[in-house]
């Protein structure tokens, strides 16, 4: 089909996770009206876990109209409690009820499905404009230019050849649109291993009331992370307080020996339990409430720094350019500002010239990839000192929670707790920023 408007243009996306509802629901918005998402799996995928939902994050679902319905049953993070995991000692309280007074928005917790099921929802009051194929896979990509032309395969059904104006790859950490980018560019598609892994797990309400002291987590509008050496854990109330969620980091053990390259699995409550066993009562409690068969273990990998994250009329979104690890809580907030900025870009183009559409591309990477590539840096610094074991550089980290503790103020350690961190991620308006710097960057790349 011939393009004569930039909101003619045909626009694909692969993956329905974070970044591809958002960027689906972005274009639709900026009145982008044919667009198709191409999905592996049969519906929205594995959502049953907690996610910060952070001032960055929720100004642009506000700005999608999807941020109300979502916000009604996110819980506020108020303040967040770091705590000895052995001991349960607080090494220090950070208040954190400014926010939603200096960022206009406020730092909340939800569930997933209910970040993931409103998106979806915004996008299905788009239905003229976005066309959602689940069980469909990417299987390869022949040309990037002048015009992507891709295979994607119904799961029942014979490979289909599409071609398109632009392709957005929000593929996730596996991303074959990175893969075959990469290798059209000769650059080595380097994913890392962490060499930690997560457990994520969610405690109903009732399965908690009868103990007083998780009773009274669970009604906390806040955070509490318990750390200890290599290995910490997070826990929030979710979905107007009736779940808790906690999410683990420790050593990866399982996956390391495992002979294929599995992500996430089922994991033995009793492995759980044994990694955490020196850990308080409080924690060994809250884990032991944990349904046998509900524990799923997720291993952390991350991607070093891309050349770039466009080819021709191509662009990676979200994981597929950086993943990251979770200790700031920023992965899904940064792929939700690569689609904010994505639509902007291709709004403004003047012409629907495959060179225009490459240049506005340039301009989503230049605004998105400084910023997104420091995050990722930042969140596995805050992880190497949540991690670190006896000696000077953790006697020199907790003298600064000490610090903290008593002035009330000053550097906080856990880093996605810190005002100047803070300020970085939270005070940066993505769409402004790229609305106000399309003319200029548009004119130099
Ligand atoms: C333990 C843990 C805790 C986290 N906590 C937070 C948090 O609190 N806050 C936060 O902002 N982020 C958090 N994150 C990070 C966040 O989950 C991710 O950064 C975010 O989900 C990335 O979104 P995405 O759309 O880029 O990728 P994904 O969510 O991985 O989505 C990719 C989608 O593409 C699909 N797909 C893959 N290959 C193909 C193919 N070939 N064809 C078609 N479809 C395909 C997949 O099925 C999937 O639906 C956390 C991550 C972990 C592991």
């Amino acid at each position: 089909m011939m393009a004569t408007q930039p909101t003619d243009l045909h626009i694909c996306i692969i993956g329905a996770g974070m970044g591809g509802l958002a960027s689906a629901l972005a274009l639709a918005k900026r009145g982008f009206k044919n667009i198709d998402v191409y999905e592996a799996a049969s519906g929205l995928g594995f959502v049953g876990a907690g996610i910060q939902l952070a001032p960055n994050m929720n100004r642009i679902l506000d700005n999608l109209g999807v941020w109300e319905d979502i916000e009604k049953e996110a819980v506020d993070v108020k303040e967040t409690s770091i705590r000895q995991g052995a001991s349960d000692e607080e090494l220090a309280p950070v208040d954190l009820k400014y926010i939603r007074e200096l960022y206009s928005h406020p730092h909340m917790v939800g569930h997933r499905s209910s970040l993931a099921g409103g998106l979806y929802k915004g996008c299905k009051q788009q239905s003229n404009k976005i066309k959602f194929h689940f069980s469909t896979s990417l299987q390869s990509i022949q040309s990037f230019l002048p015009k992507p032309q891709f295979t994607v395969k119904p799961r029942n059904g014979e490979p289909i050849k599409v071609s398109c104006h632009v392709l957005l790859g929000s593929d996730g950490v596996k991303s074959i649109t990175r893969q075959r980018m990469l290798q059209e560019l000769g650059v080595e598609d380097k994913i890392v291993d962490t060499g930690q892994a997560a457990y994520r797990i969610m405690i109903k309400r009732s399965d908690m009331g009868h103990d007083t002291e998780l009773r009274d987590l669970m009604n906390k509008e806040g955070v509490t992370r318990w750390i200890g050496e290599k290995r910490h854990i997070i826990a929030y109330p979710v979905s107007s307080k009736q779940i808790y969620n906690i999410s683990t980091i420790q050593p990866d053990t399982n996956f390391a020996a495992a002979p294929d390259s599995t992500y996430t699995t089922k994991a033995s409550k009793a492995a759980m339990l044994k990694e955490f066993e020196d850990f308080c009562p409080n924690v060994r409690r809250v884990l032991d409430l944990v349904p046998d068969g509900e524990v799923c273990e997720w291993r952390l990998r991350v991607h070093s720094p891309l050349p770039t994250w466009v080819h021709g009329s191509t662009a990676l979104v979200g994981d597929a350019c950086h993943p990251t690890q979770p200790h700031l809580g920023q992965g899904a907030a940064q792929a939700m500002e690569d689609a904010a900025v994505i639509a902007v870009v291709l709004s403004k183009i003047p012409n629907t010239d495959p060179g225009s559409i490459k240049k506005a591309l340039k301009v989503y990477e230049k605004v998105r990839k400084e910023r997104a590539e420091t995050l990722v840096e930042l969140a596995a610094q805050s992880g190497r000192a949540l991690h670190l074991g006896e000696g000077k550089a953790k006697v020199e980290r907790d003298r600064e929670f000490e610090r903290l503790k008593k002035e009330g103020k000053g550097k906080v350690p856990d880093r996605w707790a810190d005002a100047d961190v803070q300020k970085m991620i939270y005070g940066f308006d993505c769409t402004k920023v790229a609305e106000d710097r399309f003319e200029e960057v548009f004119g130099v790349v």
